[in-house]
């Protein structure tokens, strides 16, 4: 190599394995030929053998990891973290006998958390989500999607995106933020989903892209959501304000909704537990990333798995994420995720840890700059006291990343 130019390095870890889970790398998990790897402004500037470090990382502060693992830091690509109130109680009711419509009957279900929603202030939902992005946090993730949802009108909507970006400048993580108006037809348009839509569309999308609020548009396309005509009609509202699009898809019945995002170049298709081979094949065409969601599989009791062999067959990249929502996937630990993909998708490790750092930063969007340990990325990273990587998704409840760096600064060690 040369030292040609060499920005002023701010930190070299020694000693490291590195699994960079760059696609350069072929051995499993991206293990790359190296012990080392040089830190410089915020990104990855070198990596290595120790004993050829370039010369101006010679005297730079130095960090010996003594055999660790070094990982991109996780990514949690799918949450509905910001809500209010709790739906245990009903969790409960249910475990004593009661049906899911006895309780929406009663008011429970969806409605209980967008009527608690819509009653607390920003400051309220930022409070009430705070612990659960903190686990999120100290497990390791630097980067999570939030979505809104849960107010259904443009008010309620608007306050919870902004919940989700406060909570950005709180925790040392990166929050990218979805509008997902199109998530339940609130009680007051029932029977009018189609009116409910024209307010998406015409109202609340343009009133949270004036803001600069969301990031992306998502919607939840099923018997019990919208139409796939009603989906393509916010996608194409989302497409004239720039917005790129995802989808909760195929998780309960197969709408083909998978293959309508994927027309409409999606970021990522959600669920899919029901996704057929043309929605597969579409996929793979447009790039969509196919985002898995184990807790609410596993939540919801379901049996029907994703088909985890066709994506496999046709190399559509898998993620895995939390789906943190209080209805059907109430786990703030995507470690967990880890595990769960493998033992109820039967993913192997490495795929299930590619999961959540690779393929959750391109279902984000941001696979230019995050996901990978390789030279130019952000120098977000993390050190594991393991000796296999594959004990992060054996075993659960033991791991906690020893070292967390962000933007290549510490953000401290537990
Ligand atoms: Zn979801």
């Amino acid at each position: 190599m040369t030292d040609a130019y060499f920005p002023t390095p701010d930190l070299v870890l020694t000693g490291a394995r590195l699994a960079t889970f760059d696609v350069a790398h072929a051995r499993p998990s991206g293990q790359a030929d190296a012990d080392a790897l040089v830190i410089a402004e915020g990104r990855i500037a070198w990596m290595g053998y120790s004993g050829a470090l370039p010369t101006a990382a010679m005297v730079a502060p130095r960090i010996d990891c003594a055999g660790q693992w070094i990982t991109p830091a996780l990514i949690d690509c799918h949450t509905h973290l910001v809500y209010a109130g709790s739906r245990a109680r009903e969790f409960e009711l249910r475990l004593h006998g009661a049906s899911y419509e006895q309780i929406a009957r009663e008011g429970g279900g969806i409605r209980a958390t967008v009527a608690a929603t819509r009653a607390a202030t920003v400051d309220e939902l930022v409070q009430q989500a705070l612990p659960r992005l903190q686990a999120l946090v100290d497990e390791g993730v630097m980067v999570v999607e939030i979505k809104s949802g849960y107010g259904l009108d443009t008010a309620t909507e608007l306050n919870m995106l902004l919940a989700a970006r406060r909570l950005a400048q709180m925790l040392p993580v990166t929050v990218r933020t979805t509008f997902l108006g199109a998530h339940a037809l609130p009680p007051d348009y029932a029977g009018h989903a189609d009116d409910y839509i024209d307010l998406v569309c015409t109202q609340m999308l343009p009133a949270i892209a004036g803001q600069g609020l969301a990031d992306a548009v998502d919607a939840f396309c099923e018997n019990i959501g919208f139409t796939p005509a009603q989906t393509e009609r916010v996608f194409i509202a989302a497409r004239e304000l720039g917005l790129p699009v995802k989808l909760h898809a195929e998780q309960l019945s197969n709408q083909g909704g998978a293959a309508l995002v994927a027309k409409y170049g999606g970021l990522s298709a959600d669920h899919l537990e029901h996704l057929d081979e043309a929605g597969a094949q579409a996929m793979a065409a447009s790039g969509t990333v196919a985002v898995l969601l184990p807790g609410a599989y596993y939540f919801l009791r379901e049996t029907h798995t994703p088909p985890i062999e066709l994506l496999r067959r046709l190399k559509v990249p898998m993620a895995i994420s939390t789906d943190i929502n209080p209805g059907t996937s109430p786990f703030s630990s995507l470690l967990l995720m880890l595990n769960m993909a493998c033992t109820l998708f039967r993913m192997t490790p490495e795929e299930a840890l590619t999961g959540t750092t690779r393929n959750a930063a391109r279902a984000l969007g941001m696979g230019a700059t995050h996901g990978t340990l390789a030279v130019g990325k952000a120098a977000d990273l993390l050190a594991w006291n393991v000796g296999d990587l594959a004990e992060l998704c054996y075993s659960y409840g033991t791991h906690r990343p020893v070292l967390r760096l962000r933007g290549g600064k510490r953000v401290d060690r537990l």
